[in-house]
């Protein structure tokens, strides 16, 4: 009994057994290769087909020694050719159907793959009944065959690789194989088979390389053509754009228009970074790390500058951090605002200086004193408030003329610019008076200054003609301390006032004695 069934076993692997080999390793090749690249899951179907072949085949190997075990397994020894049509019925039918509809969707394959197994399985019964010397396997494999090849001839007409023909004509092969079979022209051992379902298995893999190529190529046509599309968008856009890796500053593209502000041609774009842009570099640490926490920032008022030519310019930046390729980028729309700022620091200079001598305006100097005396303050230290006038200007005026009275005002202004510090506020206080706030010092230290003041314009070489205009200016200093500016403005008055009284081109400083007097 045990040999029976041993020799039967081997008896059909050696007649089917390469066959299940075979089709398990297509149903590999498909289900690993084919529907991976493609990600469609209806392409599974191709290699369920298989796997529902190799099933079939096995069946062909073990069905008879079932049989011989329990006679009672089924009716007939025959009726294994049932179960293994069926299931060969099956198998192509998904194969067949899925690959020769497989634009379709999964539930109108799997609807049409079953249509197709009624009728293969009604058309094999047919066949049975008139040509019962037929073996049907063969001849449905056969036909399954043709259909599959025929499928793959379709699909290269859809468009895909030309490798595909080559895969339609290896199933071709395979239905010959079959029909061979069918007339005992070849068995079921030996090298053909081997080297038939090898062949197949091959011309699969190779198919899917040269899909996989294809598919990879005109993905990357397709993202060449994005960014010609993006960066065409951009060119033409009607608004500076400047685009720039947040990670490393790396400028990714500059348009027309912002290359036009930003002075730099096309080619020099990747030479530089942001940075490289940025006039003081915190400025855009500053924009970046806004950005970053709002998302948007809608405007962003910064000097920048061109790093090729150097030249400077006022942009207004609307910004965004926008993802690009995988990677953050910044992206910019700037505007041009260097005509605009120009105007208004012209503004701001025509309202806070005075136009004859370049020097702060009464107002200018009350707000910037006012400010200058908060810091003292702040930091402790002392201040004082120096005021001045020119001795007996009228007499200048009405003997030199007013136009050297205007000589005379520009050259005193000379030389408070050139003996004044840094932290010093200047200003023409009105007419021919001058009135200066000094930072950090005494009543001891702006005497000193005072000083070098009255001898700087006493020295001062002013000619009308061939004559010297005799200029001096008389002084007054309030160092009180008392935090407020007019207040003590008007103590650096009364000493000026003191100074005029003892003789002029002199230098008072204010006593608390004096107030007093000035109200005389
Ligand atoms: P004192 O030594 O007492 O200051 O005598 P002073 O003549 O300088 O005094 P006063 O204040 O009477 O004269 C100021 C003159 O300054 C009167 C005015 O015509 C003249 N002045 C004021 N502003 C200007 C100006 O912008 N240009 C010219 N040329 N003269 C001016
Ligand atoms: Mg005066
Ligand atoms: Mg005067």
């Amino acid at each position: 009994m045990l040999k029976e069934i041993t020799s039967i076993i081997v008896d059909g692997f050696n007649q089917y057994g390469l066959e299940s080999v075979g089709y398990l390793i297509m149903g590999l090749c498909f289900g690993m290769f084919f529907i991976r690249s493609t990600q469609k899951r209806r392409f599974h179907l191709i290699s369920v087909g298989c796997y529902i072949l190799a099933f079939g085949t096995i069946l062909l190997v073990i069905l008879p020694a079932l049989v011989v075990l329990n006679p009672n397994f089924l009716i007939s020894f025959k009726g294994y050719d049932i179960i293994q049509g069926i299931t060969v019925s099956l198998g192509c039918s998904f194969l067949g159907v899925s690959l020769f509809v497989s634009s379709l969707g999964m539930s109108a394959i799997l609807s049409c793959v079953f249509l197709f197994f009624v009728i293969q399985v009604i058309f094999i019964h047919i066949f049975r009944a008139y040509f019962p010397e037929f073996d049907l396997i063969y001849w449905s494999l056969a036909a399954c065959w043709v259909i599959v090849g025929l499928s793959f001839h379709l699909l290269r007409k859809a468009g895909k690789t030309s490798f595909f023909d080559r895969v339609g004509d290896a199933f071709f092969v395979l239905a010959l194989y079959y029909i061979g079979r069918e007339f005992n022209f070849i068995s079921g051992t030996g090298w053909l088979p081997v080297l038939v379902f090898a062949g197949v298995s091959v011309t699969v893999l190779m198919a899917q390389i040269r899909f996989m190529e294809s598919t990879c190529l005109s993905l990357e046509e397709d993202l060449i053509k994005e960014r010609k599309r993006h960066t065409l968008f951009w060119d033409i856009a009607p608004f500076p754009i400047l685009v720039s890796k947040l990670l490393d500053d790396t400028v990714l593209y500059i348009n027309p228009m912002a290359r036009e502000i930003l002075k730099v041609s096309e080619a020099d774009m990747i030479q530089f970074r942001l940075q490289d842009y940025f006039i003081d570099v915190s400025k855009r640490d500053e924009l970046i790390s806004l950005t970053r926490k709002n998302g948007i920032v809608d405007t962003f008022e910064v000097k920048m500058k061109s790093p090729k030519t150097g030249e400077i310019m006022w942009l207004d930046i609307s910004s965004r951090v926008v993802e690009l390729d995988g990677e953050l980028a910044l992206y910019m729309k700037l505007q041009n605002m260097t005509a605009q700022k120009e105007n208004e620091e012209k503004l701001f200079k025509e309202a806070s200086t005075d136009a004859l001598t370049g020097l702060y305006n009464r107002r200018q100097f009350e707000a910037m004193s006012t400010v200058a005396l908060a810091n003292c303050v702040r930091q402790k230290l002392p201040y004082s408030v120096m005021m001045m006038d020119i001795d007996h200007f009228k007499h200048v005026n009405d003997t030199f003329g007013h136009d050297m009275g205007d000589v005379v005002l520009q050259k005193v202004a000379d030389v408070l610019n050139k003996t004044h510090r840094d932290s010093d506020i200047i200003a023409r206080y009105g007419g021919e008076e001058f009135i200066v706030f000094l930072s950090n010092a005494d009543a001891e230290s702006a005497k000193i200054a005072a000083e070098r003041i009255r001898t700087g314009v006493e020295k001062a070489v002013i000619m009308a003609g061939e004559t010297q205009v005799p200029v001096t200016i008389s002084l007054g200093i309030s160092a009180t301390q008392n935090g407020d500016i007019s207040g003590m403005t008007k103590e650096a008055d009364i000493a000026l006032y003191h100074s005029k009284e003892n003789g002029r081109n002199r230098v008072t400083v204010f006593t608390e004695g004096m107030k007093g007097e000035g109200d005389k």
